[in-house]
């Protein structure tokens, strides 16, 4: 975490943040150094007298040093653009969601899943031999 050759990180980077700063839940890490952060806000919508919920949707820059996990919740800046859809980066992970999961945890889950493979696999293996 203390390494980080991210020229566009806005903390280790060249790149300075200005502008709007805000708060969404990451949804996608799936692109290299970029996070999908969205955002949810309630709307009055007048015609109707009621509110209407919307989302938005962000592309940020995830630099190198920033662990963010798919169900986090982190703050995330504007910055000058940094690719087509990008102009935004993650400043903070303000908390950790469902995503995250600690080393032993993830260790732990990897193991779950291979137990239940060879299980299946036992399984399929004498269902296989009956017939
Ligand atoms: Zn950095």
């Amino acid at each position: 975490m203390a390494e980080c050759n991210d020229d566009k990180c806005p903390v280790h980077g060249t790149i300075s943040t200005r502008g709007h700063r805000t708060i969404g839940n990451v949804v996608s890490v799936r692109a290299k150094r970029t996070a999908i952060v969205e955002r949810e806000a309630v709307m009055r919508v007048k015609k109707y007298a009621r509110y209407a919920r919307t989302k938005s949707r962000i592309a940020a820059h995830h630099p190198d040093c920033m662990d963010a996990r798919v169900g986090d919740v982190v703050e995330i800046q504007e910055c000058r653009k940094i690719s087509k859809t990008k102009a935004w980066a993650i400043t903070k992970i303000v908390s950790r969601g469902e995503g995250y999961l600690k080393e032993g945890q993830a260790k732990a889950r990897d193991e779950k899943q291979v137990k239940r493979k060879e299980e299946l696999a036992a399984k399929e293996g004498k269902a296989g031999a009956s017939t």
